[in-house]
């Protein structure tokens, strides 16, 4: 069983807007920029064994103002951008009530149930602090990118940038599961 990366679309796959110093995502596919510097540490997380799941909030599509096959060719993008193996998203607005809107943990649930996943061998990456909390109830290992939305709630690590994330998986993965670190220095 291969554990899993879960990582948020918004300011790190594609770049995050910013609106009276609230973040929001694009909402047309001209605003949907990919964040390519990104592409190179995903692909060595990947060809370590790590599975690549994007998970997202987008009320966007509850409240109206994102129309449902322009956030399909962002995804589509994003999935011949990344080679994903899969993307999922809240389409729901925090007065719905639903289990799956981040900080609420059910996109990793439902991950989990999907792929057979061990969530305690899996990994969270966000600049959000709503994905530490979702990773920390779900009992993932959460990693911050630093930003101005990190928050103050629980999280397990901040990194200075994506960059660094490859070789702190690695590290932590060896941690948990010896054997690789084992595999890995021979
Ligand atoms: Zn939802």
């Amino acid at each position: 069983m291969k554990p899993a990366v879960f990582i948020e679309r918004d300011g790190l796959l594609n770049r995050l807007l910013v609106e009276r110093r609230q973040p929001r995502s694009p909402l047309s596919l001209e605003e949907f920029q990919i964040n390519q510097a990104v592409v190179e540490p995903l692909q060595a997380i990947q060809a370590a064994g790590f599975m690549l799941i994007a998970t997202t909030n987008q009320p966007g599509l509850s409240r109206g103002t994102l129309r449902r096959h322009e956030l399909d060719h962002m995804h589509a993008l994003l999935q011949r951008t990344f080679n994903l193996d899969g993307i999922l998203l809240c389409p729901h607005d925090e007065n719905d009530a639903c289990p799956c809107r981040k900080p609420k943990p059910g996109l990793l649930l439902e991950a989990a149930f999907k792929w057979h996943l061990d969530l305690e061998h899996c990994f969270v990456v966000s600049e959000m602090w709503q994905d530490a909390q979702a990773a920390h109830v779900a009992g993932c290992t959460s990693l911050l990118i630093r930003s101005p939305w990190n928050g103050s709630g629980h999280h397990d690590f901040v990194l200075e940038e994506l960059a660094d994330l490859p070789a702190k998986l690695r590290q932590l993965r060896a941690l948990q599961q010896p054997e690789f670190a084992v595999c890995e220095a021979v």
